[in-house]
Order: structure tokens, then sequence, then C-alpha cells
């Protein structure tokens, strides 16, 4: 039985302050039939672990490398350092914008994992190739490519995000079928190459204007084990709603 998982993506949204007053309104409406937790800009993790009880903290990303010449950059160790225990990796945005490939993402995977932390690795193709019909072979190209040289232990234990970019900030979310039938191909990829044991423990999210008006909806289906929610998840009353349609 995987227990499901939700995150709040809050991308370059939130200063420390606005971090720390989100976070002290929503750990009294948590409960125990999911995990929760929100991922915040780099500056906001130290304070926002500090006033987190229940509710998990992530990063949104990180440098695979231990420390070195990049600049603008922030390492794994430095993470680590404040108790970071989870970190989003290959989100769609940073690999548009920010020249993350499945190489990267693959790398900085193992370097979070080698490190006591867990990944939360994102796929999701973009319109054209969803139009093209070519969803099933990029996902599984993204996942085969990015779980490379793992062990079926340790993909056992991450979570999977299924984004796609057609749906992400566009209010345009995908049914709730298409975001199972993706999840389904995630989920049947890591068994191909990690087998079933891996594949039956790996919680994999569906991310893509999930709203409290469709979070059920997603949460209904057999292969989606959460929700990795952008907008949704900055407002303390709309993220309640959401925390509460799973109870
Ligand atoms: P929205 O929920 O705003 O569509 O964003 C989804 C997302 O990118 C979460 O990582």
């Amino acid at each position: 039985m995987r227990k499901p998982i939700i995150v709040g993506n809050w991308k370059m949204n939130k200063t420390i302050a606005e971090a720390v007053d989100f976070i002290t309104a929503i750990e009294p409406v948590l409960h125990d039939n999911a995990d929760f937790g929100v991922a915040t800009s780099f500056l906001a993790l130290n304070e926002s672990i500090k006033h987190a009880n229940k509710l998990i903290v992530a990063a949104e990303n990180c440098h695979f490398a231990e420390s070195g010449a990049y600049t603008g950059e922030v390492s794994i160790p430095m993470l680590k350092e404040i108790g970071l225990k989870w970190c989003i990796v290959g989100h769609s945005e940073r690999r548009q914008m920010f020249g993350d490939t499945d190489e990267t993402v693959n790398k900085k995977v193992k370097a979070l994992i080698a490190n006591g932390i867990t990944p939360i690795m994102c796929c999701g193709e973009s319109l054209e190739t969803f139009e093209a019909g070519k969803t099933e072979e990029w996902v599984r190209g993204q996942i085969k490519a990015g779980l490379d040289g793992l062990d079926a232990e340790q993909v056992a234990n991450m979570v999977i995000a299924y984004e796609p970019i057609w749906a992400i900030g566009t209010g345009k979310s995908a049914t709730k079928e298409i975001a199972e039938n993706t999840c389904k191909i995630v989920r049947d990829e890591v068994c191909r190459n990690f087998g079933k044991d891996a594949a039956d423990r790996v919680r994999i999210q569906y991310g893509g204007s999930v709203k409290p008006e469709n979070i059920a909806d997603y949460m209904a289906m057999e292969d989606i084990d959460g929700a990795l929610i952008g907008g949704a998840s900055l407002k303390v009353d709309s993220f309640t709603a959401i925390i509460n349609a799973v109870k």
C-alpha cells in the first residue's frame, strides 16, 4: 500500500517570512492519511525546515557536484547541512529554461540518493510531443535515462512526478484518464528496468493544474499516488482544501 504524497512546488514565490507564515498556518491541518510537503526557494529552506514539524520541506533543485566553480549553484552538502531531506529534480521549467537534461538529472538523482536525500524526479512531455502521440516513448526515455545506474531499492524509495508541460500553469489539467495512463506507463518502465517490487513501491505523482476541485479525481486513480502542485499550493486556503480532500 503506497502512502499518498502531496507536495506544493512554490517555484520562485514566497520570501522567508511568507514561507514561515504559510508553514505555521498549514501545520495544524495536516493529517496522517498522506505525506504533505512544500518545495521552497533555497533562501527559505533553512527557516522552513526549522518551522516544519510534520510537513516535508524540499529544495527545488541542486547541483550534482560536491563543490566547485559553479557560480550561483547550491551543492548537496550545503543542503544536507541544514537538514534537508527532499529535493525536486528535473522540473520541466529547469529543463526548458536552465539547461537540465536527462544526463544532469540522472547525476543529481544519484548524488542526492548517495547523500540520503529523497529525489522527486519530474518527467513529462511538451504539447507538441503529446499531439504527435509520442508521450509514451518520450516519458519512457526520461524515466530510463533519469534512473540509470540506480538499484531497485533506491528507485522504490523515491518519488516520480509526471507533469505534462501543457498542463503546467495553464489551467488545462490532463484528464484523470490521461494522467493515469501515463503514470501507469511510468510504473511499467520502472518495472521493466528494476522489477515488480520497485514498481509496486515507487510513488508516482501527477502535476499540472491540480486544484481543490480536481485532486480527488486524480487520487482515485490506481497509479496516481499524489500530486505536485504549483499555483494552488501558494495560498493557505487552497492548499488546506487540497489537504482536506485527501483525508
Ligand atoms: P501548476 O499546478 O501551477 O500547474 O504547476 C504544476 C507544477 O509545475 C508543479 O511542479
